[in-house]
């Protein structure tokens, strides 16, 4: 049985029992994928609302299967993540990441490229360590980097939590809080861990245009982020109605398709000159 994907893609769901076999083989696969370079970068550019002025970009992690083509994180991350294959899989990521932010700095582009760390690397200490030598020796700024972390991150062991994010912060690497107002999660968090920017999930971004309510908590829920000295993106920006609205509310970023899908880097540059002119 097949069903649309958030993005557009499919997610394939068996229930014979060929499904362990092809999970397995799916996971070898992933093992060799890490190894061999077979995940790629896409990048989705972070806008200014009102200037329209690119602020950044967000990496997206995709595996360019070798038969199955182009596979998205909804169709691997999970396996990734109860394999103990995570760790790897950010080291990868990351790497490739500033690998990229480097060839922009270079080409005179100050873009800050924001990472998604998933709730498993809370338990590697070693972590703002690691991230700041990877930096440091590419010749960036702290600045070129952003961790989008989510509350289930925050929540799982606070203390720890705060301790590696203080670390990482002190290097100067900027923290957002990924998919903010999902976590059921207290939000006293708000005001003792060190973070800089909430990101507004999408799935209150989408009904923001039809329905009052959705936009009143939207409109509440930037006015709460500045009064805690928190910038605001919000992502799932699809229409221009969402993207006029959030202006209006003084939300501070966007992202979306509205704006850019996320696309190769070399497509991106093709996107940023076309913008420039
Ligand atoms: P996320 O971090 O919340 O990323 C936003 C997702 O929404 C991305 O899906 C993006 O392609 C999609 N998106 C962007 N704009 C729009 C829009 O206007 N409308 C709609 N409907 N969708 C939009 P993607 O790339 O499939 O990634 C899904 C999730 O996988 C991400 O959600 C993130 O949690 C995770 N992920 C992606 N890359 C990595 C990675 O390198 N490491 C880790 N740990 N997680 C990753
Ligand atoms: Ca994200
Ligand atoms: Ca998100
Ligand atoms: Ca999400």
């Amino acid at each position: 049985k097949a069903k649309s994907g958030h993005s557009g893609h499919h997610v394939y769901r068996s229930a014979d029992n060929s499904h362990g076999a092809t999970r397995l083989r799916t996971l070898q696969e992933l093992r060799i994928a890490l190894t061999e370079d077979q995940l790629v970068l896409h990048y989705q550019p972070k806008v200014e609302l009102g200037t329209g002025k690119v602020n950044g970009v967000e990496a997206l992690v995709r595996w360019n299967h070798p038969t199955r083509g182009l596979l998205f994180p909804d169709q691997f991350l999970a396996m990734a993540e109860e394999a103990g294959l995570m760790h790897t899989l950010t080291q990868v990521v990351m790497r490739q990441a500033l690998d990229q932010a480097a060839v922009w700095l270079a080409a005179g582009r100050s873009l800050t490229v924001a990472v998604n760390l998933s709730a498993s690397s809370l338990v590697d200490a070693e972590l703002p360590v690691r991230v700041a030598a990877m930096i440091e020796s590419r010749g960036l700024p702290a600045s070129a980097l952003t961790l989008e972390i989510t509350e289930e991150f925050l929540m799982a062991d606070r203390d720890r939590a705060r301790e590696i994010l203080t670390r990482l912060r002190a290097g100067g690497i900027r923290i957002s809080v990924d998919d903010f107002g999902t976590g059921y999660s207290s939000l006293a968090y708000l005001r003792d861990l060190p973070i800089d920017e909430l990101k507004l999930d999408q799935s209150f971004v989408f009904p923001m245009a039809d329905d009052a309510r959705a936009a009143a908590l939207v409109a509440s829920t930037i006015d709460l982020a500045h009064g805690l000295g928190l910038r605001m993106v919000a992502e799932g920006v699809e229409n221009g109605v969402a993207y006029d609205e959030l202006v209006r509310y003084g939300c501070d970023y966007a992202q979306g398709y509205f704006i850019c899908r996320p696309i190769p880097a070399a497509d991106l540059d093709q996107w940023l000159a076309r913008r420039e002119i």
